[in-house]
């Protein structure tokens, strides 16, 4: 690449024009190792190819492999080689390539404009150019290159970035699992030892919940975007609770997957935001945070207010609210808040609630400032 094509590159995904890479699929055969397994048994990794590998792990960015071979003996290569651990669903056998980049592609719920490839036989790319054009092909030679394109580089890595491909790997096994499962799903929920952790947000966690405002539109109450200057500012004040809430389970990890942003008054309680992943909606997460909130609401002896506008996205968001009891009843505690139009504001006069039979939850007392995390208890 020349300077200038490296610019016009390093300026096309500072726009977005070409998102960043969430997954590279390698070649085996003369890309990821010298030469080809069938007529070499031992081929080798060189060392900076492996720490290609690693770095792009590190980075948040999955792998996953598409070769001609056969796929027992490729994957214990892999294995052998101490490697087979940083790809997800590999792709070993006789078909297309094109067929196992968009397969990959939409197992892992990505664009292809975020998927590339790379491999050494110019056929190889020429097929999967030519199905899936958004795909970024990349020659063998490049592969020493590619820690310094700027399509590999993510501005900055997230504590979950790095264990990005850990919770894929404990999704597929949980996934598989679900499906397995020929009871009711609550059943299957309470075998996974789920717990639900709500914690005031600290610094590092900012740039997550930013992108968690950003990206969870199904989930958005209020559509709004709060850039991490913004969260930071909550942090400091006393009035003001930046809430992350993330999952864990028997199989790992979920990470981060929801925010609240919460004003509190004398007598009601203003929830500006609430935002949860996709990923976790069958797990219920939305309804035991609005339970939990409520419990605490009156435990606290106030009363909730939460914003709400309507996308042509987000109306689960809604129902959860109005199935936890919020609506658009008149209460003198509306006038504490500042006006807002084009807001729909959902009002409601909490009681006590139970813990869900579901999961474990972890979450500080709001009403005390700097209080500890506790289980949510009834008593
Ligand atoms: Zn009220």
């Amino acid at each position: 690449m020349t300077q200038a094509e490296e610019r016009a590159a390093t300026a096309a995904v500072a726009t977005g024009e070409q998102p960043l890479i969430k997954c590279l699929v390698w070649d085996l055969d003369n890309t990821l190792w010298g030469g080809t397994l069938l007529e070499d048994e031992n081929v080798e990794v060189t060392e900076a190819v492996r720490q290609v590998i690693i770095e792009l792990d590190a980075r948040g960015i999955l792998q996953s492999v598409s070769s001609r071979n056969d796929h027992d003996h490729a994957w214990a290569r892999l294995e052998a080689l101490g490697l087979a651990e940083y790809f997800v669903l590999p792709r070993i056998g006789w078909g297309r390539k094109s067929d196992a980049v968009r397969a990959i592609a939409d197992e892992l719920n990505f664009a292809t404009k975020t998927m590339a490839f790379v491999d050494d036989l110019p056929s190889e790319r020429a097929e999967v150019a030519h199905h899936l054009p958004d795909v970024r092909c990349y020659t063998a030679e490049q592969v020493l290159e590619l820690l310094g394109l700027p399509e590999f580089t993510p501005a900055v890595v997230t504590v979950d970035a790095r264990r990005r491909r850990e919770m894929y790997q404990a999704g597929f096994r949980r996934k598989a699992e679900r499906e397995e499962w020929q009871g009711p799903d609550e059943d299957f929920l309470r075998t996974l030892d789920l717990v639900m952790r709500i914690g005031r947000a600290r610094e590092e966690e900012l740039v997550r919940v930013e992108e968690l405002t950003l990206r969870t539109s199904q989930m958005n109450a209020s559509g709004v975007h709060y850039p991490v200057d913004t969260l930071r500012s909550l942090l400091s004040t006393e009035r003001d609770e930046v809430l992350v809430v993330s999952l864990t389970d028997r199989f790992g990890p979920h990470g981060p997957i929801g925010v609240m942003l919460i004003e509190k008054f004398a007598l009601v309680w203003h929830v500006k935001l609430l935002a949860t992943s996709c990923r976790v909606v069958s797990f219920g997460v939305g309804a035991v945070l609005l339970r939990w909130l409520t419990d605490s609401a009156a435990r606290a002896g106030v009363h909730l207010i939460a914003d709400f506008v309507r996308t042509d996205r987000n109306r689960m968001m809604e129902v959860a609210y109005r199935f936890a009891g919020f609506g658009d009843h008149d209460c003198a505690c509306r006038s504490a808040l500042p006006a807002a139009d084009g807001v729909q504001r959902l009002h409601l006069t909490p009681a006590r609630q139970e813990p869900p039979s579901t999961m474990r939850v972890l979450a500080p007392e709001l009403r005390v400032r700097g209080s500890v995390e506790a289980t949510w208890a009834t008593s």
